[in-house]
């Protein structure tokens, strides 16, 4: 019997026939902006196909210059375009998979100055105006949709999927929010959902019946003035009725202050939403957003919430998640955190998506998984992140490694960052394990290996990766028992008292007040729900409710020198709403503080000009980190050149995210 009886089954969807239940979720990447986007897609797609991924779908492109997410993102919409897809579908087909083509019209969201919407209302997140589109133009739009899926058909898609939901131009028409037209595009709600319905029939029209058209409609907008459930209903059976063959669901529009795939949103939240879809319709459904191991994805077509599970994230993250699913290995597999870090924050960023816990994700062509033209002794010194992203790349190009831990387990860093809720380092540290046991990396814990020992190893490469310690700030009474290092409180050696200070907003401050601010009970979906305001029932407007009051089990204070707003180096994608909850949970930052001294009384700080005492229990140092590096100076005495990676190298701004991009750079240049 299979480990994953119904992830593993045959499912005929329209004309095609997948061979299992995972498909790779639409997800921007970028890539199409870089020089050699068509090879470098071609080639991260086609190791997910060959990752055993039942059908890919490709990001956005947009079916005219209007609806471009940004001046130079992708658009199929004229026949000079068909070579660069072909890398894309010939790579995939070769590599045994099946691939569709998004069509995606960004509308409001575009970040160009062509930008039309269904009206001129412009969005929250985006500082440019709208134009509204006259009816002749969305007839126009209509038909664009149309002529990109024929385009696809010719470039060797084997189906299109139309992006109707996450608030771009579709949602913009579906919605009162975003559409206060008054032809027969706007008003009602029969007439508010034309066109989506007209899109899919002229796009049926011009593919002919075999080929595959899905359809992502957003199961919750979570915004004000969205679509509630029954409406939502009523599309889903309209779009069934127009010739789709599979419905995808998208949650949440861009807008909405309701995070829906950052790690603080528990696995599976919505899938009371896409069940609510699959029990209104007759055709396959497609469940998404926080799906990210095989058990679960398991658990959701058992349960009958859908009839797939799109995977975007999970499979930057692991392109063979479903070969090692379905062979029994699910241990092996590189879990996504949801972190967002790598992916969409890059995006933010203007950069090339990749991800945090798999650097070669989008990189596949500068990384190939060949192996070294010469084996070397390799000596790792630091089994953190860094440490271990190294070794086992250096393992996987044919290396002998040999990893040094003091410690009597592996993780580092990452055995604090697992403890704040909601964040999923232990599935990276349990794949590392899993990796380690079927590998011959020599894994040698316990023991703080020394200059001599390595010097005698007769290591052709040593790579110090033996990480950071806590800065202790020069502040008077800094050991007063009152004071606790955030590595003490996160792995739980000192529990603080009712009342805190904690100095420092960077991430780690932010983290430790996460920790101790946690309500107790809480991170299931229903208090995930209530806590922001989401409609279990879907009934409310766009799907909310008032949220629900939370509090914090401890007072706590957070505190900065600087007078820019704190929490400023946390993710774009996830830094607004860990303050979003913070702040609801009554947990004050102050900013442009000194710290004069701590001593019985608490900690004693000029605010604003003004002395002031802070009276609490603990005061818990969150100020940044120290390399931990002394073994180079003594490696260089001997005449030994190692080279230092991770916070050993530059504590400054170190995270997983540049510890194991490093670590598995380094590895690579051996
Ligand atoms: P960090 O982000 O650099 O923050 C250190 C904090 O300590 C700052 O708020 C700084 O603010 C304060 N500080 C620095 N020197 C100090 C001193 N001598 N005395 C008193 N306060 C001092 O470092 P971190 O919080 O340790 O995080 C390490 C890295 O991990 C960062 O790159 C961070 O972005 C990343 N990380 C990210 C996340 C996330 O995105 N969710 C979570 C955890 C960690 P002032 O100088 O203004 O006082
Ligand atoms: Fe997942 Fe983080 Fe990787 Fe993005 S960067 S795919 S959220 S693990």
């Amino acid at each position: 019997m299979p480990a994953y009886p119904r992830l593993f089954q045959a499912l005929q969807v329209g004309p095609l026939k997948l061979k299992n239940r995972i498909v790779m979720g639409s997800m921007h990447t970028r890539l199409e902006a870089t020089p050699e986007g068509s090879a470098r897609a071609a080639a991260f797609y086609a190791e997910r196909a060959r990752g055993g991924a039942a059908l890919i779908i490709t990001g956005g492109y947009s079916p005219d210059a209007a609806g471009l997410l940004e001046a130079d993102a992708g658009a199929l919409d004229h026949p000079a375009k068909l070579a660069e897809h072909r890398v894309v579908t010939d790579a995939v087909h070769a590599a045994g998979g099946l691939v569709c083509l998004q069509i995606l019209h960004a509308g409001r969201y575009a970040k160009h100055d062509g930008l039309v919407g269904a009206s001129d209302l412009p969005s929250p997140i985006n500082r440019r105006k709208p134009r509204a589109l006259a009816t002749f133009e969305v007839e126009q739009t209509i038909a664009s949709f149309a002529a990109c899926a024929a385009l696809a058909r010719e470039a060797g898609y084997d189906g299109v999927e139309v992006m109707g939901s996450e608030g771009y131009l579709i949602s913009q028409f579906t919605a009162l929010r975003t559409n206060n037209r008054s032809d027969q595009f706007g008003g009602s709600l029969a007439n508010r959902l034309r066109f989506p319905l007209d899109i899919v029939r002229a796009t049926r029209a011009r593919v002919g019946p075999d080929f595959l058209v899905l359809f992502r409609m957003s199961a919750l907008d979570l915004v004000e003035g969205g679509l509630n459930a029954d409406e939502t209903l009523q599309l889903a059976r309209a779009l069934e009725a127009a010739g789709v063959d599979v419905l995808d669901t998208g949650i949440g529009w861009h807008e909405a202050r309701v995070p829906t795939i950052a790690y603080m949103v528990p696995r599976a939240a919505w899938r009371d939403a896409t069940a609510r879809i699959k029990s209104a319709v007759s055709i396959p459904v497609m469940a998404t957003n926080r799906i990210n191991t095989p058990e679960l994805a398991e658990e959701l077509l058992a349960q009958g919430v859908a009839d797939l599970v799109s995977l975007a994230r999970p499979l930057l993250a692991d392109a063979a998640f479903a070969r090692k699913a379905e062979l029994g290995r699910a241990d092996e597999i590189n879990t996504c955190i949801a972190c967002n870090q790598a992916c969409l924050d890059f995006l933010f960023r203007n950069k090339v998506a990749s991800c945090l816990v798999n650097p070669r994700a989008c990189n596949e062509t500068f990384y190939p998984k060949v192996r070294a033209l010469h084996a070397k002794r390799v000596a790792v010194v630091g089994a953190g992140a860094a440490g271990l992203a190294c070794a086992l790349a250096a393992f996987e190009r044919g290396h002998r490694v040999t990893l040094y831990e003091a410690q009597n387990h592996i993780g580092g860093q990452l055995n604090l960052a697992k403890q704040v809720p909601g964040k999923e380092f232990a599935e990276t540290l349990r794949y590392f394990r899993a990796h380690l046991a079927k590998s011959s990396i020599q894994l040698k814990t316990g023991q703080r290996v020394s200059a001599d020992e390595l010097a005698q190893g007769g290591y052709d490469a040593v790579v110090l990766a033996s990480g950071v310690r806590a800065r202790l700030p020069d502040i008077s009474g800094i050991s007063h028992p009152k004071v606790l290092r955030y590595d003490e409180v996160l792995s739980g050696a000192k529990v603080p008292g009712a009342s805190v200070a904690i100095i420092g907003a960077g991430g780690i401050g932010f983290d430790v007040a996460e920790f101790l601010s946690a309500p107790k009970g809480g991170g299931g979906i229903v208090e995930f729900l209530a806590a922001w305001g989401v409609d279990p029932q879907g009934m409310g407007d766009g799907g909310l409710v008032a949220p629900k009051e939370e509090s914090s089990p401890r007072a706590i204070v957070m505190l900065q020198r600087k007078s820019t707003p704190p929490g400023k180096s946390l993710g774009a994608t996830s830094g607004w709403a860990i303050r979003m909850q913070l702040a609801r949970r009554g947990i004050p930052v102050l900013g442009g503080v000194a710290y004069q001294r701590i001593d019985d009384a608490g900690l004693h700080i000029l605010h604003e000009g003004r002395p002031k005492l802070l009276a609490v229990d603990h005061v818990i140092l969150c100020a940044g980190q120290e390399s931990v590096n002394e073994l180079h100076g003594e490696l260089a005495a001997k005449g030994i050149a190692a080279v230092l990676i991770g916070g050993a190298e530059r504590a400054e701004e170190i995270d997983a995210l540049r510890a194991m991009e490093q670590g598995m750079r380094v590895a690579y240049a051996l």
